[in-house]
This record gives structure tokens, C-alpha cells and sequence, in this order.
């Protein structure tokens, strides 16, 4: 008998933090991958030890997307993880700059993934679209705006997705996290590490394996099944804003 082919999962944002991590447990899965992220380097540090495919992709320039699933030809499960927040300033302060690429990552660059691969998902016969939103999408707090925007976007884009492809074989979830400690905060204040670090002070956040561990669940659930979303947070986060510290 012919052993059953391996599924095949797509990352964007594999080369750091949740992207990263879900690759590896996608693999203990039993997914065979395909990695995208800008960082080739950081991207191959990842995919070698898991026998990844991975490539250049840029989910804010339409033709890094086309060339990327262009060489795609089969495809289960597509994990819109390529995001992220620039800035915490306040709409007074607002920068027209941090805003369109916030926008044009977290927001468009789903679309324009999700897009790209839906006909190969639905031709799987059991496709699945995972799209990592975040408390940010559900709790507005003062000066994340801009960022809180896209990932409210990011809850209804899923929504909408869930209710237009319902009737055909692709799940469709979201997993929206509270405080994870990745590269996340760095990049949010521009590689300024000692502001990043106090966003984590005095209290144990989630660890990008523990939002891994979610997607996994997700997906390995049986194909009847959809997990329409989890929001999952650390114990000491009971919101956006109200986090309990030991300083
Ligand atoms: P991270 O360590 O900074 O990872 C972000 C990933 O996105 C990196 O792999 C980055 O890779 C990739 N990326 C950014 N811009 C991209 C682009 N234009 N094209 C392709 N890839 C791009 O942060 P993370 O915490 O793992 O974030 C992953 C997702 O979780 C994001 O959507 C974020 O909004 C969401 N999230 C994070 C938290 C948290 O507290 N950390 C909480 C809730 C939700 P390159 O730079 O190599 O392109």
C-alpha cells in the first residue's frame, strides 16, 4: 500500500517568533513545509533542521506573492502569520508612514496571500486557513491604534472568510494571542531593545511554542471541525491594558 502523502503547510513570517516556532510544530505534525519571510538567512536557519522549502516573500509587493505561490502546486493548510505593529504613538502623533505599513502587511498581505492560494485550498479537498490575529484586534488600548486597526481587520477579514467559503472544504480560524515574547516589541519600537523588554516586565508572557501549540491543536482537529478562534493569553494579562507585574 502507498503510504498517504504529506500535507503541505504554508508560513509567511517563518523566519522569527510565532511563524517560526509554528513551523516546527507543524513539522512534528507531520506537514511538510513551505517557509516565506523577507529574511532569507534567518528563514534558512529555521527551514534546514526541518527539511523546509523556503523562499523570499515579501506579503507587501504583489509580485514576490505571485512568484512565490506560483511555485506552489499543492497546498492544505496556508498560516497568515506575516505581521506586526510599528509604533505606539497616539493619533494626535500619528505617522502616515507606520500606519500604511502596518496596514499593507497585517491587512493586504493576507488578502493578497489568502487570494493567491484559495483555489489550490479548495482543490485540496481540505484546505485550512489559519490567520494569527491578537488581543490587539478586540481591546483598543491608547496608543496602539494604528496597529489595533489592522488586527481588528484581521477578525473580520476571518469572518467574512468563514461565512463566503462555507459549504466548501477549507476551515478557516483565528488565533489572536495576548503578550508574546518574540522579536515583536523590537520591531514595534525601531531595535530600541531596553523599551521592548519593559513591555514584558515583571511578568512571564506567552512564549511563541505556547501560540505554536494552538495552531497545531487547530489543525489537527478532524476535518469536520472548525475552530472558528482562540484567543489565548498569558495567566498574568487579563487584557490588552490591565497586566499584573512583580516589579
Ligand atoms: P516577530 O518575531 O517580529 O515575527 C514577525 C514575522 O513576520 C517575521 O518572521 C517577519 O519576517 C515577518 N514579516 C514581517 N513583515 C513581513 C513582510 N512584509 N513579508 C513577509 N514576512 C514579514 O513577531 P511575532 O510575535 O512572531 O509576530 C507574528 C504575528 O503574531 C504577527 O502577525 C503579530 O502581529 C502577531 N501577534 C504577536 C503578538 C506578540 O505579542 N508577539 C501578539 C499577538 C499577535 P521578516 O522580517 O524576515 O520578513
Amino acid at each position: 500500500m502507498l503510504a498517504e502523502s504529506k500535507k503541505i503547510a504554508v508560513v509567511t513570517g517563518a523566519s522569527s517568533g510565532i511563524g517560526a516556532a509554528t513551523a516546527t510544530a507543524l513539522h512534528a505534525a507531520g506537514f511538510e513545509l513551505i517557509l516565506g519571510a523577507r529574511r532569507l538567512d534567518r528563514l534558512k536557519e529555521v527551514g534546514e533542521p526541518l527539511g523546509a522549502t523556503y523562499r523570499v516573500l515579501d506579503v507587501t509587493d504583489a509580485d514576490s506573492v505571485e512568484q512565490f505561490c506560483s511555485e506552489i502546486q499543492n497546498v492544505q493548510l496556508l498560516i497568515n502569520n506575516a505581521g506586526g505593529a510599528l509604533g505606539m504613538d497616539t493619533i494626535a502623533q500619528a505617522k502616515d508612514d507606520d500606519w500604511e505599513r502596518m496596514y499593507d502587511t497585517n491587512v493586504l498581505g493576507l488578502m493578497r496571500m489568502t487570494r493567491a492560494l484559495l483555489p489550490k485550498l479548495e482543490a485540496s479537498g481540505a484546505g485550512h486557513i489559519v490567520n494569527v490575529g491578537s488581543v490587539a484586534g478586540r481591546d483598543p488600548y491608547p496608543g496602539g491604534a494604528g496597529y489595533n486597526a489592522v488586527k481588528f481587520a484581521v477578525k473580520a477579514i476571518t469572518q467574512v472568510m468563514r461565512l463566503e467559503l462555507v459549504g466548501k472544504p477549507i476551515r478557516i480560524t483565528e488565533v489572536a494571542p495576548g503578550l508574546v515574547e518574540t522579536e515583536f516589541s523590537e520591531v514595534r519600537f525601531s531595535g530600541d531593545r531596553e523599551r521592548a523588554s519593559k513591555v514584558y516586565a515583571g511578568m512571564q508572557p506567552l512564549l511563541a511554542e505556547d501560540v505554536a501549540d494552538c495552531i497545531q491543536w487547530v489543525v489537527t482537529r478532524a476535518p469536520h471541525v472548525n475552530i472558528d478562534e482562540i484567543v489565548v493569553k498569558p495567566l498574568a494579562q487579563a487584557s490588552a491594558t490591565v497586566v499584573a507585574r512583580k516589579l
